[in-house]
This record gives C-alpha cells, sequence and structure tokens, in this order.
C-alpha cells in the first residue's frame, strides 16, 4: 500500500526522473498523506467517467455473471479498484445523475423524480438540474480542465438546462432519457431525436453505442495534451432492446429473446469500454487518467431483461436491486490493482474525489454529501467514509446504516433488513427488532423534514407502478 502511495503522491503530468522517486522517498509516508488533507492539487489527471444505464448488478463477469461476456470491464477491475459495496442516489436515471454529477444528494436540491411529463402545478421551465448547483464539469472549468459529454444527459431539456451551459465544452449526444440505438430523425422526438453536437455535424447512427465509443476516442485524442474530464455517458443496456446481429449470434444459447438482446447489448457496451481504455493506452495517458465504471441504477428487471442477482428489487425502487451497482476505479501505478475496497461508497463520491485530483476541493466550501474517496482508498483512513446512507424517492425512503437496512413505504409496515445475513433482502425483521427499526425510521425522519420539497414531479402512475415493483418477485441468482 506504502509503496502505491508513493507512486500516486509522485505521479505527475510531465514525468518526473527516478531521482525525484527517491527524493519523496526519503520525505515519508505522513508528509505524502497531508497532501490530501490539506487539497494540494495532484496534478491534474485526467478522468473518464464511464455510465451505463440500466445494467443489472450480477450483469458483469466481475460480478458473477455466468451468461454475459464482459471482458473488458472485467480487466478494469482486476487492474483497479472493485467497490462490492457501492451504490447511486436514486433508483432511476435522472435524479441519480443529479447526485453523482454535483456530488450532492439530489433530494437537497428539489431533484428527487425521474424527468418526464411536467405536472399540474410546476412550472416546466424548473424541470431540469437547478441553475443554482454546480456539476463536476463547472468546478473542473475553473481549474482548466477541457470537459465533454459523450451521449446521455437527462438532466434537462430546456435551453438554460443544456450540457454546454453546465460546465461541458464539447458535447455529442441528446439531452433526453434515452435513444434508438440505429436511427434518428431530423425532426425525430424524443429516443428519435436528432443528435446535436457543438463540435461537428453529427453523423449518421451506425450503432449507437459503438458511436459514442468512437466519439470518445476521438475526444481523447483530441485532448490529450491537456486535462481532460471525458463524461462516457453510454444508454447501453437501457431499452429499446436493440442489438447489432453479429452480437447477438453469440448469445445463441440464450432462449430468451429479451435477454439475448440484453446480452448482447451488454457485450457491445463491454467492447466499446475496451475502445476507450485501448485509446488511453495508445496516447501514452494511461497512467495518468482515472477511469470510473458504474451503472446510473440498477436493472429493471422486466423492461431489459437484466439480471440484478444476488440482489432483490429492480430499477425504480429501493431495494439493493434498485440502487447497489457495480463500481470500479482503475488508474494503473496510481491505485492498488486488483483489490476491493469493502466499506459502502456512493456515487456521490465521484465529485469530491474527482475535484480533490484536480486541486480545487473545497475551495468554495461546497456541502457535498459525498466524501473524497482517496484517502480511504489508500489507506490513510481506516474507518467508513459515510456513516450511513439515505435514499428519498417520490414516496419512498430508505437508510443503510452498517449492517441494517430500512425501507419506508407509504402503504405498509417499514422493511427492515440485516444485510450481512440477508443479502437478497427477503426477512423483513421490522417487527421483530422494534428498537432498530424505531431508531433508523427516526434518523430518515429527522434528515427527510428539513428537505426541500421536489421542484418537479413524475406522474401518478409512476408512485402505483413503484409499489407495484416491492410486491414482484425477483431471481437472485445466477442464471447459466
Ligand atoms: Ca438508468
Amino acid at each position: 500500500m506504502i509503496r502505491v502511495f508513493f507512486k500516486a503522491t509522485f505521479f505527475k503530468r510531465n514525468r518526473t526522473s527516478s531521482g525525484f522517486m527517491f527524493l519523496y522517498l526519503l520525505l515519508g509516508y505522513n508528509h505524502l498523506f497531508s497532501q490530501f488533507n490539506s487539497g494540494v492539487k495532484f496534478d491534474k489527471p485526467n478522468i473518464v467517467l464511464i455510465l451505463a444505464d440500466d445494467l443489472g448488478y450480477g450483469d458483469l463477469g466481475v460480478t458473477g455473471s455466468k451468461q454475459l461476456k464482459t471482458p473488458h470491464i472485467d480487466m478494469l477491475a482486476k487492474n483497479g479498484i472493485f467497490f462490492p459495496q457501492a451504490y447511486v442516489s436514486a433508483p432511476v436515471c435522472s435524479p441519480s445523475r443529479a447526485g453523482l454529477i454535483t456530488g450532492i444528494n439530489q433530494v437537497e436540491f428539489g431533484h428527487d423524480n425521474n424527468i418526464g411529463g411536467n405536472q399540474p402545478g410546476f412550472d416546466p421551465d424548473f424541470m431540469g438540474l437547478p441553475l443554482d448547483q454546480k456539476t463536476i464539469a463547472d468546478h473542473l472549468s475553473a481549474t482548466g480542465y477541457v470537459n465533454g459529454l459523450i451521449g446521455k444527459w437527462h438532466l434537462g431539456d430546456a435551453a438554460q438546462f443544456h450540457p454546454l451551459k453546465r460546465g461541458f465544452q464539447e458535447f455529442w449526444g441528446y439531452t433526453g432519457g434515452g435513444h434508438d440505438y440505429f436511427k434518428s430523425h431530423p425532426n425525430g422526438k424524443g429516443y428519435l431525436s436528432p443528435l446535436e453536437s457543438n463540435f461537428k455535424t453529427p453523423q449518421e447512427i451506425s450503432y449507437l453505442t459503438d458511436d459514442k465509443g468512437d466519439e470518445c476516442v476521438s475526444f481523447i485524442k483530441r485532448h490529450k495534451k491537456k486535462p481532460f474530464f471525458l463524461f462516457a455517458s453510454f444508454n447501453a443496456p437501457h431499452t429499446p432492446m436493440q442489438a447489432l446481429e453479429k452480437d447477438l449470434a453469440l448469445f445463441g444459447h440464450i432462449t430468451d429473446k429479451k435477454r439475448r438482446t440484453y446480452a448482447a447489448m451488454v457485450y457491445r457496451l463491454d467492447v466499446n469500454v475496451g475502445k476507450i481504455i485501448e485509446a488511453l493506452k495508445k496516447e501514452g495517458l494511461t497512467e495518468n487518467t482515472l477511469v470510473v465504471f458504474l451503472s446510473d441504477n440498477g436493472g429493471p428487471v422486466f423492461s431489459n431483461a437484466s439480471l440484478n442477482a444476488p440482489y432483490n428489487g429492480s430499477k425504480g425502487i429501493l431495494l439493493e436491486g434498485g440502487v447497489h451497482v457495480p463500481f470500479i476505479m482503475s488508474w494503473p501505478g496510481v491505485l492498488p490493482k486488483g483489490q476491493t475496497y469493502e466499506h459502502e461508497v456512493s456515487a456521490l463520491d465521484l465529485t469530491p474525489t474527482f475535484l480533490v485530483l484536480a486541486g480545487v476541493a473545497k475551495k468554495d466550501g461546497h456541502p457535498f454529501s459525498g466524501k473524497n474517496l482517496l484517502p480511504y482508498i489508500l489507506g490513510e483512513k481506516t474507518d467508513a467514509p459515510h456513516t450511513n446512507l439515505k435514499w428519498r424517492f417520490t414516496i419512498s425512503a430508505a437508510i443503510r446504516e452498517g449492517d441494517w437496512k430500512l425501507i419506508r413505504l407509504p402503504d405498509r409496515l417499514p422493511l427492515l433488513f440485516h444485510l450481512p445475513t440477508d443479502i437478497s433482502e427477503k426477512k423483513n425483521l421490522s417487527l421483530e427488532n422494534i428498537e432498530k427499526t424505531q431508531e433508523l425510521l427516526k434518523k430518515l425522519g429527522d434528515w427527510d423534514v428539513g428537505l426541500p420539497h421536489p421542484v418537479f414531479l413524475e406522474g401518478a402512475e409512476w408512485k402505483k407502478n413503484q409499489l407495484d415493483l416491492y410486491d414482484r418477485e425477483y431471481r437472485v441468482e445466477q442464471m447459466d
């Protein structure tokens, strides 16, 4: 660990000599760690954030899939750190992304809901990431990074929410929540909307996941000489279920057609993650680039045939299957290789972590919900980054504290689970353990009561849909 840390601190954008390495070794362990505490700049590594969309927890090799093929994502974990206890801050796309991109739990600024149609009594001008919130890209722009978003935005369609107004210098993609994988239309709406870009005339779509990978490679090549932040926002494997024939052919043994299509879509996502890693290698940037991979929420089992095994539940609810996601950080030569970090972490931690690397952490005293993970994963701090993690999503709320998790719903007793002995949240212990139930309900309530009202709502049908999802049965074992 110490060796790794020396390398971390030693590492510079322009590689210095081995003599300097020796000097750093002489300076000692504690002094070097203090650089993290003091927020001294980490010499601005590149940051590549790869976000999958609606990926099932159990659908990667690294998370135990026997059916899907994800060699590049698995290799990323093998070359970096895998976080088996990682969460997003919402079980659906838009609020999860709002939390991730600000480092603040989105319910603290009213972005509780998914962006869909505007509801009566709400002003559509507020249907997007509130304008008083700074994104990762806003913070990084102030320190000389070039920031690019390739792909899905889903933080507001109106002009005031556009990514180019939220800290990104380059955008290729679409502002909505999803897209057709094969086509768009000049006058198309929703999933057929035209792709837009501020740096080129967007090409015809070949297969959208491939096109995004190609654009990421192009971004890396164009900006290799200055620090960059690339947000590779894939929509795979979100619906519509559309895959390439050549990829479908690889999964002929999967008889369920939707599951086969899903497998092919995840495979193509993996190919393009590989493309990005290869581009970094080719440009000599591997050792100066932090790559993060995660999904924006759990798999919506019934719509895309994903599998959240070993977790129960799906996208849209606060059982683990909705919010517990695969999460990888890779930075060869700096971060430990092939390790796992066992404490709970959150997607909310990414913004504060990135800002420390860029040398701008806490500059403006921004009240992040997330924590800078660097001292934790490099071993300076051995306690857990979070005392607890909390969620509020429309009609539901939840808290995880240590081994316990409580979910509060409007139409039934609270759900209380002891996760180490019941990883699949099958046994509700709320009545057997009234004291723990009361304790966690109170913590949740004390937090909830201080939160603002949502700035926009999603339709009432989604509330019913959400409760129905708690009543469904989910497969919690892998498939052969
Ligand atoms: Ca999603």
